[in-house]
């Protein structure tokens, strides 16, 4: 990447006001304890079946970096499912164009799919969206969407699978 690209999206990110995910996690050395975790899979059983980035966002609430996730800039008809649990979550038609570099929607696919927690991570209170039926990671949702809801579920590529719906 150019350093006037570089630039020029950090510029766009203090515009946008959508840099709060574009923070480094963390990384935790205990083991991720798992509360209520619908799937019943162990860690490692997790290791097992996901990408180490699937992973790292998924189970250990990791964020890509801005533009870096596969479907951001993604425009095809279809149905985004968890990456862990391929439950379906967003469609494509709630899908909108953000500007922060990270696959953006204005709803979920219904109301169950996804589960809203309070986030005081990084000295911000947020609301964190995970997958109702695995308790995956999947991003946070904000008050600065466009009409109808007015929200914006700012979720990582890599914790979601797009799957088209041919016409
Ligand atoms: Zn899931």
């Amino acid at each position: 990447m150019k350093l006037g690209t570089i630039i020029i999206s950090t510029l766009l990110l203090i515009q946008f006001g959508c840099n709060a995910q574009n923070q480094t996690q963390q990384v935790t050395e205990k083991p991720v304890e798992i509360k209520n975790n619908n799937m019943k899979k162990t860690e490692e059983d997790w290791k097992k079946i996901l990408t180490p980035e699937q992973y790292r966002i998924l189970r250990e609430k990791g964020t890509e970096r801005a533009f870096s996730g596969s479907y951001w800039n993604h425009h095809e008809v279809g149905i985004y499912k968890c990456a862990g649990c391929q439950s379906p979550l967003f469609l494509s038609d709630t899908k909108f164009d953000s500007g922060c570099g990270w696959p953006s929607y204005f709803k979920a696919i219904n109301d169950s799919a996804v589960k809203e927690h309070l986030d005081k991570s990084h000295g911000m209170i947020r609301t964190e969206i995970t997958c109702a039926k695995c308790e995956g990671h999947l991003g946070h949702v904000f008050n600065d969407g466009p009409p109808p809801t007015g929200l914006r579920y700012c979720i990582n590529s890599g914790a979601i699978i797009f799957e088209e719906i041919k016409p």
